[in-house]
């Protein structure tokens, strides 16, 4: 009887040993992958981005925990991934051609005065003049890319149904984008984020050059448009 007790607790013990050298592991792994995204952010220059990408999944629940205690807030933590998707797609995306190619934008871009009226394929803008929009859109679909200016995902879905693009650039605000990007991996498409610069879903704000710099991707610099062509 004291054998089996002490096969037992022997048994116990090495379970617990394991467990504990298990838990060790995962919380120096976590810190590793924390480390390398702080570093990541303060240098602007992504590190390892698919071990990054591939442990981030793992092990986010404490990922998350540890960017906390490290003084990063959620959108924080939000943009870095939105930024470490763009990295590992950017290969791809230069690949798909332009033609193949889509660029959805919200329709909060627009000036509260916008005349433009809501169809089934997004805001038809009529190029008042009164918003931004009217010259980016020019330059984009100048490009070759198919531009919709929409309220919201669904119509992003449905769009993505009927048009089929291979990639995509998405701008908006940090869920929206994040949702994007999720729906996009899971339908095959290639896709960028852009994240505005104001939100509140009134004639927001976004960095028009970020976006085009991804639109650049994989393009022949003969096909990038002029302002003296566009006026
Ligand atoms: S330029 Fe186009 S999107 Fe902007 S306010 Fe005028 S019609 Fe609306």
């Amino acid at each position: 009887m004291s054998l089996y007790l002490s096969l037992f607790s022997r048994f116990i013990y090495i379970i617990g040993e394991i467990t504990l050298i298990v838990l060790a592991c995962i919380f120096c792994f976590t810190m590793l992958l924390v480390v390398l995204a702080w570093l990541s952010i303060h240098e602007r220059k992504m590190y390892f981005p698919s071990f990054l990408k591939a442990g981030m999944v793992l092990v986010y629940g404490l990922v998350r925990v540890l960017f906390r205690i490290f003084g990063f807030e959620d959108n924080q933590i939000h943009i870095f991934f939105i930024q470490l998707h763009n990295t590992l797609n950017r290969e791809a995306f230069e690949a798909i051609p332009v033609s193949e190619r889509a660029i959805f934008l919200p329709q909060c871009l627009r000036s509260a005065q916008c005349p433009a009226h809501l169809t089934s394929e997004g805001l038809k803008c009529c190029h008042c003049g009164l918003c931004s929009i009217d010259y980016w859109l020019a330059v984009f679909e100048c490009m070759g890319y198919r531009v919709f200016s929409v309220p919201g995902s669904s119509f992003i879905k449905r769009l993505a149904i009927k048009y089929r693009p291979r990639a995509a650039i998405g701008v908006g605000c940090i869920s929206e984008v994040k949702k994007g990007l999720e729906m996009a991996d899971k339908s095959g498409i290639i896709s960028m984020g852009v994240i505005i610069l104001k939100d509140g879903c009134v004639e927001t704000l976004v960095l028009w050059e970020e976006v085009l710099e991804i639109a650049n991707l994989g393009i022949n610099p003969a096909y990038i448009p002029h302002k003296t062509q566009l006026s």
